[in-house]
């Protein structure tokens, strides 16, 4: 099951049948867009994500798709 989280131009995409909930989105991105819940990652104050794409590579199960990424 995948989660689309969207703000203005910016959509990220969660596969959470690939989501472990490790958290390694949650340190690597710099404007803490990412937090966990139930155990799965989530999105939030995407309005404040500034395209660097460290979440995408810091990802081990490839589950984030970003669309500026
Ligand atoms: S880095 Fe990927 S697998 Fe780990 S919690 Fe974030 S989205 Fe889930
Ligand atoms: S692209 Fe960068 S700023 Fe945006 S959510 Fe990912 S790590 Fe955070």
């Amino acid at each position: 099951m995948k989660k689309d989280f969207e703000e203005g131009e910016i959509k990220i995409t969660i596969d959470y049948d690939k989501c472990t909930g490790a958290g390694e989105c949650v340190t690597s991105c710099p404007v803490d867009i990412f937090e966990l819940a139930e155990g799965k990652a989530i999105a939030k104050d995407i309005g404040e994500c500034i395209e660097c794409c460290a979440c995408v590579a810091a990802c081990p199960k490839e589950a984030i798709e970003h669309s500026s990424c």
